[in-house]
């Protein structure tokens, strides 16, 4: 486990201590952080063990070891949607009783990870090795890290008898990292189960950690959306052995290149100027100078090229094309007739408007060319795949919260909580979407 994870579930716990979500209890001082610290590691390494690589996801046995865990601790979690999401697929759920008092809070992860080939991992992604005080392994960031966070922090709830002022429940989901169909599925058949829910706190940026040190803790207030493309070049066909200018193989390598080469514009949106002035404190020289007034940055060669040589700043000032998958011949010696095709994921910046605002919200990105290719003599076509989104957040309550917390817990490092922007869609867009068709919401946060 990554220290900066570490220190995520000591402030995750932290927030729950806070008087604005519990009442004050002795029991609070009974949670012994060190032992728990221990322990996270511990439970992470059996969960990074525990293979979920999507395709084709195998939540069910994740499921099964999280209902096991907390059987341990006195509390019943369901397993549920196993037929719905196909074999060996499972989502999961456990509730904290509260007083009722206040609307529940939600800690929401998905099991599922991304594929891993160990050729190219130092460890077994799948071994779940403590090594370099780290825990390593496929999920440790993306996110079985942030699950375990959010384990840990109920059983510490549970253990230490706090009394809630609300209910606090854990939701475990199948298939985020496609098609996020265990979250659609959670809440289409289960909104009994959530219905008294307020808050829902999931995937999340980051807390910056350097040299051992918190720096900041990262409350995200917004994030960008993908814009799934597929560009179709289409050519005539014919043997290997007799080249002709009607290959498509080479037009669809050209079109890609025009693309791959493309600036596209830069916007600096509030959201992410000040963001980036927040970054400024931590730096020094030159680089504090233009993350404090990227504005002014922008329109100097050295700023700019500074600006946009990291990946993520880069990401957070425009929109971002990525060609992805290539598609040729599926014979060697043989020219394609048919369609040859790559998906090229396209990535709408996210606009946020200069108020924080209650809920979702956004403005149309930036209108991407439907096709840059156009001057090429092949003319292919870009068949859109899905529409275009973009989300905002409101987070300014759980900022304040959050900013309350230093000075109240020793257990929690002494550091700035500030507003970062994410480069992709997170959980909570899933979540958001359909949760906004339920009656008697409030709102959503992620953090
Ligand atoms: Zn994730």
């Amino acid at each position: 486990m990554p220290i900066r994870s570490e220190v995520s579930w000591v402030g995750l716990i932290g927030l729950f201590l806070s008087s604005r979500l519990l009442a004050q209890s002795p029991a609070t001082d009974a949670i012994d952080f060190d032992s728990l610290r221990q322990e996270a590691a511990v439970r992470l390494s059996e969960y990074l063990r525990i293979n979920t690589s999507n395709p084709p996801g195998n939540e069910l046995a994740s499921a099964r070891w999280l209902k096991e865990v907390l059987a341990r601790e006195g509390v019943e979690g369901q397993i549920l949607d196993t037929t719905e999401l196909g074999p060996g697929r499972a989502n999961f759920y456990a509730r904290l009783k509260g007083s009722g008092k206040g609307k529940a809070i939600a800690l929401v992860h998905h099991m599922d990870v991304v594929p891993a080939d160990p050729k190219f991992w130092k460890e077994d992604p799948f071994g779940g090795a403590v090594k370099d005080g780290a825990v390593w392994g496929r999920g440790a960031l993306d996110m079985k890290g942030q699950g375990i966070i959010q384990l840990m922090a109920f059983i510490a709830l549970k253990r230490a008898g706090v009394p809630l002022t609300r209910d606090v429940v854990l939701i475990a989901n199948a298939d985020e990292e496609a098609t996020s169909l265990g979250a659609q599925v959670f809440i289409q058949r289960h909104r009994d189960l959530i219905r008294d829910v307020g808050f829902l706190l999931t995937e999340s940026d980051q807390t910056r950690v350097e040299q051992g040190k918190v720096r900041w803790f990262g409350i995200d207030v917004g994030e960008k959306r993908s814009y799934w493309q597929r560009l179709t070049v289409r050519g005539v066909g014919s043997h290997g052995s007799q080249p002709t200018p009607y290959n498509p193989v080479p037009r669809l390598a050209r079109i890609i290149a025009r693309i791959a080469a493309w600036e596209t514009p830069l916007h600096l949106t509030p959201a992410v100027e000040r963001y980036f002035k927040a970054q400024a404190q931590e730096r020094t020289g030159r680089a504090r100078i233009w993350l404090a007034d990227p504005a002014a940055a922008l329109r100097t060669r050295e700023g700019r090229a500074w600006l946009l040589s990291e990946p993520e700043r880069n990401a957070l000032l425009r929109n971002t094309i990525s060609p992805t998958v290539l598609v040729g011949s599926d014979k060697i010696n043989s020219i394609p007739s048919q369609p040859q095709s790559i998906s090229t994921s396209v990535c709408f910046r996210t606009r946020i408007p200069r108020r924080s605002g209650r809920s979702c919200y956004g403005s149309s990105p930036t209108p991407v060319p439907d096709s840059p290719s156009s001057r090429v003599a092949c003319r292919p076509s870009i068949a859109r795949r899905s529409t275009p989104k973009w989300c905002g957040r409101s987070s300014e309550r759980l900022v304040a919260c959050c900013r309350a917390l230093p000075s109240r817990r020793r257990s929690i490092p002494a550091a700035p909580i500030d507003r970062t922007m994410r480069t992709r869609a997170s959980p909570a867009t899933a979540w958001r979407r359909i949760w906004s068709t339920m009656p008697n919401r409030t709102e959503s946060i992620t953090g």
